[in-house]
């Protein structure tokens, strides 16, 4: 599976690169390189950490802890990776700035989208009406078993919603649908808002399931460079 690059339509005829990748490209340096035409010392991946940190590149390059980068400059790769948890992109199309949010059901329970929506309108002066989000390859409804705890820590912070199911005694989330769910709720309209309906635990040859692979599993991602 040697074109396994989904860009966004959502994010598409701006001054923005943003694709999600799959097993083949991953999220190995050259690989990306090779997809973005941006050199090594031009990407910044964040040491992930299930946090609700956000890094805003202004100049600094150096590697931080945080689970959200965010910036204004141009052609600066910005990339989360993942292996089930959800890689999300942003984009404000009138203040040209980008954000990759990784969110997990922790990242999730801790509002991490809707905090790096916050970051935007306060920091670089957003509309959320101008924002443009996509949510990509993660492990979905389908496959996504959880305990009762994590979709009440989701549920506190998303409220109520159809992004939580019970089959055969199991509690079921679907991540997409609650950061969808928050990205509405911090203002963003939901015209705005793509999501790539694969599974990762469903498409083992496509994607890395941590689920399904264990320690095994490599990373996938979703990546940005406003242009
Ligand atoms: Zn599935």
């Amino acid at each position: 599976m040697q074109n396994d690059i989904i860009e966004p339509e959502i994010l598409s005829g701006h001054k923005v690169r943003a694709f999600f990748t799959g097993k083949y490209t991953g999220s190995d340096l050259s690989m990306l390189s090779k997809v973005s035409g941006l050199s090594g010392d031009r990407m910044y991946l964040p040491i992930q950490k299930h946090t609700d940190k956000i890094i805003t590149i202004i100049n600094n390059m150096e590697q931080l802890v945080g689970d959200a980068v965010v910036t204004g400059q141009k052609d600066i790769l910005l990339g989360v990776k993942t292996a089930d948890c959800v890689p999300i992109l942003l984009y404000d199309k009138k203040r040209h700035v980008a954000a990759a949010v990784h969110a997990g059901w922790r990242g999730t329970a801790a509002s991490i989208l809707k905090k790096t929506v916050d970051l935007l309108k306060i920091d670089f002066q957003s509309d959320p009406l101008d924002i443009l989000m996509a949510i990509g390859p993660c492990i979905r409804q389908c496959c996504y078993t959880v305990d009762i705890d994590v979709i009440d820590a989701v549920s506190a912070a998303t409220g109520d919603g159809d992004y939580c199911m019970q089959r055969d005694g199991k509690y079921y989330i679907d991540l997409q649908s609650a950061n969808r769910q928050q990205a509405i709720l911090s203002g963003m309209n939901k015209d705005h808002i793509q999501v790539i309906d694969e599974c990762t635990f469903c498409n083992p040859d496509k994607y890395f399931s941590y689920r399904f692979l264990k320690e095994e599993a490599g990373r996938q991602g979703g990546f940005i460079a406003v242009l």
